[in-house]
């Protein structure tokens, strides 16, 4: 789904230029209205912090004036770079796009809307670096702010992604965040063309810690998360990380031999009986048998395609930490 350049990967431009202390990744679509707004709050909060840093906004095709504003924000402002994608891809694809290509020792990625306050952007750096976290996750403190259809939908997800990524999922956090220059790296070095980041940032395994804030009313401009987004997005969450659904056919056809069995008993006894018009029990067992064999036969498919689709996605089983071996006098100084 997600066509990434050839050297999106490769992180061309991670190695050659200098290293800012942070990088800021903004996926922005058609965010006119909140841009000046966005600008002026991130930068105040970005000066403020006394360090390099970059802002990288990941125009993700916008039609509006996105593109022409970030173009005058950047004559004033030479820590914003702007990247842009050719079409509108998604959230997701944007932030995976900037977040690769950032160069920051620490990377945040942000909403544009002003849903999530920048000021936050200094607690997570001091967290990350007071208690040498990789991962800084922003947990909204409450959804107040948010429909009760979104609040009702948001809990269902986040308990289903905790089934099946594990416990480490915090509930609660979106796509603000803060990723160490490790994390990213090893985000990297995943095979995946569009991994859901939400899932996949926890599933690293990496030392994390949470910073609560407000989610505040989306301060311009209309949200771009429709509901059939919405359901893209559980879709895509859900078929990441499991092969259930596929393995449903197989309980299916299970329940259907079962079934079938006691059917076809009791069809035998009622001929037995003579309590039948004839050609019923022959016609009636026919049928059952053909539907489980073919649900059954259905799941065996879908157990190989399962299998093919795990191996295809070529996620390594596991991350090494550290090696005793590679520093035998420090073995968890990784970098
Ligand atoms: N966004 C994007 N590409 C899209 C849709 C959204 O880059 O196709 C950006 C959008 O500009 C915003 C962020 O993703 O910065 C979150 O989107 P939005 O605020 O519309 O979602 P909501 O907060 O309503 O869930
Ligand atoms: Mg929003």
């Amino acid at each position: 789904m997600v066509h990434q350049g050839k050297d999106a990967r490769e992180g061309v431009s991670a190695v050659t230029r200098p290293e800012p202390a942070l990088s800021v990744v903004v996926p922005m679509f058609d965010e006119e209205s909140v841009l000046p707004l966005f600008a002026r709050r991130l930068r105040a909060v970005l000066d403020g912090l006394g360090e390099a840093y970059e802002v990288v906004a990941v125009d993700d095709g916008s039609t509006d004036g996105t593109g022409a504003g970030l173009a005058a924000l950047r004559a004033g402002w030479p820590q914003l770079r702007v990247l842009r994608l050719r079409r509108n891809s998604g959230h997701q694809a944007a932030l995976v796009a900037g977040v690769l290509r950032a160069r920051g020792r620490y990377v945040v990625s942000i909403d544009a809307d002003l849903q999530d306050p920048p000021e936050t952007i200094v607690e997570m750096l001091r967290l990350a670096r007071a208690d040498d976290l990789d991962i800084v996750y922003g947990v909204r403190a409450d959804r107040r702010t948010d429909s009760a259809f979104k609040r009702w939908t948001a809990a269902g997800y986040y308990r289903l992604m905790r089934r099946l990524v594990g416990k480490q999922v915090p509930a609660q956090a979106g796509d603000f965040r803060l990723l160490s220059r490790a994390a990213v790296e090893a985000l990297r070095e995943l095979p995946e063309r569009s991994p859901v980041l939400r899932l996949v940032v926890p599933w690293l395994g990496f030392p994390s810690g949470e910073v609560s804030y407000q989610r505040d009313e989306r301060a311009a401009g209309r949200t771009k998360y429709p509901l059939s987004r919405m359901a893209g997005l559980a879709a895509e969450s859900v078929t990441s990380f499991s092969a259930a659904p596929l393995r449903f056919a197989t309980w299916l056809g299970l329940a259907g031999v079962a079934v079938c069995g006691v059917l076809v008993v009791v069809a035998v006894l009622a001929w037995l009986a003579g309590s039948t018009v004839s050609g019923w029990p022959s016609l009636y067992v026919a049928v059952l048998f053909l539907g489980a064999v073919q649900l059954l036969c259905l799941g065996l498919l879908g157990e190989y395609v399962a299998r093919i689709y795990t191996a295809v996605q070529g996620r390594p089983a596991y991350f090494v930490a550290a090696d005793s071996a590679d520093s035998p006098d420090s073995p968890d100084s990784a970098d």
